[in-house]
């Protein structure tokens, strides 16, 4: 087609159309390729008086088709450049620019074919030539008529568009309000339920402030009271002593019973005011650990030789084994003896017939001292309770003693770095196990 007086404008853009819609282009392509197309020829008419316009359709075999159009302007394009006059017209297109065809300048464009349209084979193509060049061109008031129906229904399309948008941002906008209202409860919530941790721990640390005050107040006691305690049973041992003694007065039979009674009662009684005293020491902090390599053998041996004349039972056996060489450890050795001998007495003492028995072995770098009896046992649920002050098992009372041991034991093992332990089946007899780290505590 030639592009040289402005009418010319109308049938350019007319083709265009045709062209498009003949080759698939959707509807609103069409329009615009048809647009762009006007746009340039416009531009071509005013700035170099017109141009050769070309319509062809190129066949990719990678991509898909294109319909492309190229304007070969009349005169030379100034700076053999152009600039289409709206910046918005290369956005119509896919393609706009100059292009260097065969040694001529053109001005091309392009847009692709859509793939759901009829497939461009040659034959196709040679249809649409010949059906394209028998119609005749409508005039430039058709052009304007199609033009703008195109432009209202365009108007159209924008408003309902924008209408859309409307409603989008409008629900949107709800969404939002939904989305803050529900942040706001959540973050209401969280705050309430973090002053509720708040206060629950002030609570919690004002009550272990109490109990630390409470324990303090109760050692103290204990400490006081047996200290104050321990001066008069004394005296009453000693003129109890002086009563029997052969130096004094002979007293009658009875009055000796009497005397040894008392003797007996104050010397229970300063056993159990010397073991508060230690206990009230264990628990003030004040009882240090002499650090020292502690031979175990020599340990044992004490234990054994002191203790035989405690097992008075004949269905008793006491059993103290040879420590497995080389039998150190770092220790306090009056406070682990002590604690070996407890355990001991209380086996002793719980343990009707059978043995019982102290063994050490060496497991995953710690000694375990077992104390190991054939007595009565003590039920699972006590395990924990006998190790609390003045805990004795209901039945045991009888046998004596006063419920102070174990406490104080568990206290010095811990004190020693170590733990002890019981394992206890009621009727099997029962396993107090101290562990302790070779290298001390
Ligand atoms: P005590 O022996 O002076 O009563 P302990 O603290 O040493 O106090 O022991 C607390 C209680 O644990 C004992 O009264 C007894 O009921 C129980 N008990 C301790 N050792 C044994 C044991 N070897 N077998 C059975 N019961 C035991």
């Amino acid at each position: 087609m030639a592009l040289r007086v402005e009418h010319d404008i109308f049938v350019v853009r007319q083709r265009g159309r045709e062209v498009a819609a003949a080759v698939g282009l959707e509807h609103q392509d069409q329009i615009r390729l048809a647009t762009a197309l006007s746009e340039v020829a416009r531009d071509l008419l005013r700035v170099v008086g017109g141009a050769d316009v070309t319509f062809a359709v190129d066949l990719d075999e990678q991509g898909p088709p294109r319909v492309r159009v190229d304007l070969a302007p009349v005169r030379p394009l100034p700076d053999g450049r152009y600039e289409p006059h709206s910046g918005a017209v290369a956005r119509l297109v896919d393609m706009l620019g100059v292009v260097d065809r065969e040694g001529d300048t053109v001005v091309r464009m392009s847009r692709r074919v859509p793939a759901s349209s009829q497939a461009l084979t040659p034959e196709r193509l040679a249809e649409l030539r010949t059906e394209l060049g028998s119609s005749a061109p409508g005039s430039a008031l058709d052009e304007l008529a199609s033009q703008n129906e195109q432009l209202i229904a365009a108007l159209d399309e924008v408003r309902s568009q924008r209408d859309e948008l409307a409603v989008l941002n409008e629900e949107l906008q709800e969404t939002n309000q939904g989305v803050m209202a529900l942040y706001n409860q959540l973050t209401e919530e969280l705050e309430e339920t973090n002053r509720g941790v708040v206060a629950l721990y002030a609570e919690l640390d004002e009550k272990s402030v109490q109990l630390r005050s409470a324990s303090e107040s109760k050692s103290r006691f204990l400490a006081n009271v047996s200290h104050e305690l321990r001066a008069p049973v004394t005296a009453v041992i000693g003129l109890s002593r002086l009563l029997a003694d052969s130096a004094s007065d002979p007293l009658t039979e009875e009055q000796a019973q009497q005397v040894g009674l008392i003797r007996s009662s104050a010397t229970d009684l300063l056993a159990l005011v010397n073991e508060l005293l230690d206990l009230a020491k264990a628990e003030s902090g004040r009882l240090e650990p002499n650090w020292a390599e502690v031979d175990l053998r020599a340990v044992f041996g004490q234990l054994r030789g002191t203790l035989r004349a405690l097992s008075t039972r004949t269905d008793v056996e006491l059993v103290v084994e040879d420590p497995p060489p080389p039998g150190m450890v770092r220790s306090d050795e009056v406070l682990l003896a002590q604690v070996l001998r407890n355990l001991l007495h209380n086996g002793l003492k719980f343990t009707e017939r059978g043995e019982v028995r102290l063994r050490a072995e060496v497991r995953d770098e710690r000694w375990r001292l077992s104390v190991v009896d054939t007595g009565a046992g003590i039920a699972p649920e006590l395990h924990e309770r006998i190790f609390e002050e003045f805990y004795q098992v209901p039945g045991s009372t009888r046998i004596g003693g006063t419920g102070l041991g174990l406490p104080y034991a568990r206290r010095v093992v811990r004190l020693l770095g170590g733990t002890l332990e019981l394992t206890s089946e009621p009727g099997r007899g029962s396993t107090f196990t101290v562990t302790l780290p070779i290298g001390g505590g």
